[in-house]
């Protein structure tokens, strides 16, 4: 059993993908899981979990689901990470736990993810929510905590924190939960029915939502301070970078944002939806990661007819999911590396309806450990286009800064925090996005279960995981 490749995830047909909006892979079923699961070597070192940013014991659960014990394998991964059925799908496992399976030297590595999203739907159909310790272990400790933004870094530290005992209320600007897992990435890679039911299990432990509720605006950041004992600031980074090119104010240019905004969160994509969005034969898609696949993925389903996504570096450099841009591929996304638009062209009526590039090529590497790029001149070339998605990467909503007015951040706003997520005014935490600049999931939910156990120090409640 131990030499069987391993186990790929069903997909749903071409036909499907180009009209709907379904989840594009489906998840294993119990015998396909417990094949899976006997690949593992369960190695003593267990080095894939020094790839987990939150060090989900790895090969502990997948014994468990060698032994059919999916029970008892939910509580292990639940123990450290509280939204399995998210970082299954969504996670980038071929870089972090994945990247570092034994099995990968010679082979395929363990489909760690995969068996993680199992778990996670496992646990969501059986009703085994939130983490390992369930609402009657709760522990009685005093004190009230306010979180600003309901992303997965937020929803984390409310998790942690109603376990300590802790009175929590969630502030959410959005009329929606789940931040960007609910309004940006789309339905055909995470349903919004796990969002929903993980968002359920909180309330079910006593969290508290008010949602349509900006902080800053709503309720000033000094109010919340005097009525709750601690502050967490899980605010994201939902503000759009430009490129600063002639051409960008343009008709039929967008922002990645409110393109997938309008498509997830307002449903734009259904007929029903009063949301409006541009349906484009040609669409010029700017970006290497997840979520300008995610753009390029959403403008096929919404039947353009060519979808060319432009990205200055080579395919080795892509940032989003391995499994992201296989996918594009296999959907007729055209991947133009190391091209770089450099003007938007208009029609007579001012909207867009073509775009210059220029080639570029690789240079040295970067402050980041990332090759640089330089643009080769005189290699303009043309193509023709009547929607343009910008997926160039985020920073902290100013808004952050402007109402926190003590609160240290950087040049682009993002809050400045200590190892332990403590930001420089007293009671007040920060993680996530807003901390790091555009960055990942599960780097958000590790960052909120680090403030939420500051918060409980800080409480003096004794941490219960
Ligand atoms: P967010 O998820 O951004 O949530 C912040 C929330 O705070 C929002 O709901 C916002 O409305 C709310 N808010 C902001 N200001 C206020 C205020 N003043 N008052 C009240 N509420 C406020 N990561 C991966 O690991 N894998 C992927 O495949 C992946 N794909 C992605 C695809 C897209 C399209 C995008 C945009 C991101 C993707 N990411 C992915 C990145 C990942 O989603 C983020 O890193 C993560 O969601 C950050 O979590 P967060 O809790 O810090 O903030
Ligand atoms: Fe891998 Fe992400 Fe699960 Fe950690 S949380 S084991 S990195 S899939
Ligand atoms: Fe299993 Fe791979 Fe981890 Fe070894 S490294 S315990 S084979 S998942």
């Amino acid at each position: 059993m131990k030499g069987t490749p391993r186990n790929k995830l069903l997909e749903i047909s071409m036909i499907e993908r180009q009209h709907t909006f379904k989840e594009t892979t489906l998840t294993y079923d119990k015998d396909v899981a417990i094949n899976e699961a006997k690949r593992c070597l369960n190695c003593k070192s267990a080095p894939c979990r020094q790839g987990c940013p939150v060090g989900v014991n790895i090969p502990l659960f997948i014994s468990k689901i060698a032994d059919s014990n999916f029970d008892s394998a939910v509580q292990v991964v639940k123990a450290t990470n509280a939204l399995p059925a998210v970082c299954g799908r969504v996670c980038p496992q071929s870089e972090q736990c994945e990247k570092l399976c034994v099995r990968g030297k010679n082979g395929s590595a363990v489909a760690i993810g995969c068996l993680e999203r199992f778990l996670g739907d496992y646990a969501i159909d059986n009703g085994i929510y939130c983490a390992a310790v369930g609402a009657n272990t709760l522990k009685a400790g005093h004190g009230s905590v306010a979180i600003i933004g309901s992303g997965p870094a937020s929803l984390t530290c409310a998790c942690e924190c109603i376990q300590n005992g802790y009175k929590v209320v969630v502030f959410e600007a959005l009329h929606a939960l789940g931040g960007v897992l609910i309004y940006g990435i789309p339905e055909f890679r995470l349903p919004k029915r796990l969002v929903d039911a993980e968002i359920k299990s909180l309330v079910s432990l006593g969290v508290k939502f008010e949602i349509n509720t900006l902080i800053g605006r709503s309720i000033s950041f000094s109010d919340l301070r005097k009525r709750f004992d601690a502050v967490f600031i899980g605010t994201g980074a939902g503000l759009p970078n430009f490129m600063d090119i002639e051409g960008e104010n343009l008709n039929g240019v967008y922002s990645a944002n409110e393109y997938l905004t309008r498509v997830n969160l307002m449903k734009a994509y259904l007929d029903e939806s009063d949301t409006p969005i541009m349906r484009a034969r040609n669409v010029l898609v700017i970006g290497g990661g997840n979520v300008a696949f995610d753009s390029a993925r959403t403008a096929m389903r919404l039947g353009s007819k060519s979808v060319v996504l432009a990205y200055r570096r080579t395919k080795d450099e892509i940032p989003a999911r391995v499994e992201e841009v296989e996918q594009a591929e296999i959907e007729g996304v055209i991947i133009s590396i190391l091209s770089i638009p450099v003007k938007l062209l208009s029609d007579d009526n001012g909207n867009v309806r073509g775009a210059i590039l220029k080639k570029c090529k690789l240079s040295e590497m970067d402050v980041r450990g990332r090759r640089s790029f330089e643009i080769i001149e005189n290699t303009d070339y043309e193509i023709e286009c009547d929607l343009v998605i910008v997926a160039i990467g985020t920073n902290p909503n100013p808004i952050v800064k402007e109402c926190f007015s003590d609160l240290v951040t950087d040049s682009v706003g993002r809050v400045l925090v200590d190892q332990n997520n403590i930001t420089n005014l007293p009671g007040v935490y920060a993680g996530g996005d807003a901390v790091t600049g555009a960055a990942t999931v599960i780097s958000a939910m590790g960052a909120g279960r680090s403030a939420a156990k500051s918060i409980a120090r800080q409480l003096n409640g004794k941490y219960i995981n």
